[in-house]
């Protein structure tokens, strides 16, 4: 059971793959789906023969989803047992990794939602402690982290706190007074999302919503274990993964794609060191986003990352790179 599970060491990264069904405009346009999942765990390239692709025609990952797949099964298989880890103290982390429109908005807020669903029942089953729980949400954009709790767009500085770690200063965070409170502060914070920025600009952007559980025994119940347990579980909607690749194009455009470049590259460069057990040196310092995340990545944190694409043709080569990042992390 999730709960009862001391192995927290060296553990891998869970990687999954979801494919998203074909949307209206590729369906409009006669595009065809390259992809299938022929199992649970495999992922081929249904045109390899015609193509005499260069290419590998089958990827195995920890689990894929194919296009039919709801997102209660996403959350149940790839994503529960490591998101609800921070009941038992261990810090965690859930990623969307994939090009736009590929389906992470869509993927991350239904395991949001599942996930608080399942912590508030959990707290109403475990009266023999105490939690409380606190809700931050921030946005990083050209390497500056906003606050998407407060309307004040300044950017927020990290500090190194000799204790906590990275901490993002004046971050606000709300202590909830329960579950309704908490899918308030998301939904506030998903609207801040969609109003201050466009969609060109929340494909460029990377945004965490995290949610933070400190627990301690009840003296009421007697509890000679009184350990107290403090851990978050951050859900993170990355930048569409084009940004990783893309030819850059001059001006601003080429300052925002270096940056997101940035804190993309630094995060597969983590994740790739931390798939390998090296225990070598691993760049978290060098991106905002890989800052923030240190103390949920590696160590006895446990990540999943969910892979979204595509099944259109037309995504082919993005889709690729999806297959390859996701290939890196496992
Ligand atoms: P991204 O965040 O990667 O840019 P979105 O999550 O916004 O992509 O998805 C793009 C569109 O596709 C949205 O309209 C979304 O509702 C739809 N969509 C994504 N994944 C699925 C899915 N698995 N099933 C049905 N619709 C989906
Ligand atoms: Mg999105």
């Amino acid at each position: 059971d999730w709960d009862h599970d001391s192995s927290a060491h060296e553990e891998k990264i869970f990687v999954s793959v979801r494919l998203r069904p074909m949307n209206e405009r590729e369906l409009g346009r006669n595009d065809v789906s390259d992809w299938e999942c022929i199992n649970n765990t495999t992922i081929i390239f249904k045109n390899s023969l015609q193509e005499r692709s260069m290419y590998p025609a089958a990827y195995t990952f920890d689990r894929v989803f194919g296009s039919d797949s709801l997102t209660r099964e996403v959350y149940e298989e790839a994503a529960k047992k490591i998101a609800l880890s921070v009941l038992s103290g261990m810090n965690s982390t859930i990623f969307a990794y994939g090009q736009t429109s590929s389906g992470k908005t869509y993927t991350m807020a239904g395991i949001t939602e599942y996930t608080i669903e399942d912590i508030y029942d959990y707290i109403d089953n475990h009266r023999e402690r105490e939690f409380v729980l606190k809700f931050s949400a921030m946005e990083i954009y050209n390497e500056s982290v906003k606050d998407l709790l407060s309307t004040d767009g300044t950017p927020l500085r990290l500090l190194d706190d000799p204790e906590r770690g990275t901490v993002v200063e004046k971050l606000t965070e709300v202590t909830l007074r329960d579950l309704n409170h908490l899918k308030e502060l998301l939904s506030i914070s998903q609207r801040q999302i969609g109003e201050t920025t466009l969609n060109e600009m929340s494909s460029r952007s990377h945004q965490i919503q995290r949610l933070s559980i400190d627990s301690e025994a009840c003296e009421y119940f007697g509890a000679l274990n009184s350990s107290k347990l403090t851990a978050s579980v951050n859900f993170v909607d990355l930048a569409g993964s084009e940004r990783a690749s893309q030819t850059l194009s001059a001006g601003t455009r080429l300052k925002e794609g270096c940056h997101i470049n940035r804190s993309l590259l630094t995060l597969g460069t983590v994740i790739r060191k931390l798939s390998k057990g090296r225990n070598g040196h691993i760049p978290y310092r060098d991106s905002k986003l890989t800052r923030i995340l240190q103390n949920s990545l590696g160590g006895n944190a446990k990540t999943a990352i969910i892979c979204t694409m595509s099944p259109a043709h037309s995504h082919v080569e993005q889709s690729r790179n999806t297959l390859l990042f996701a290939s890196c992390a496992k």
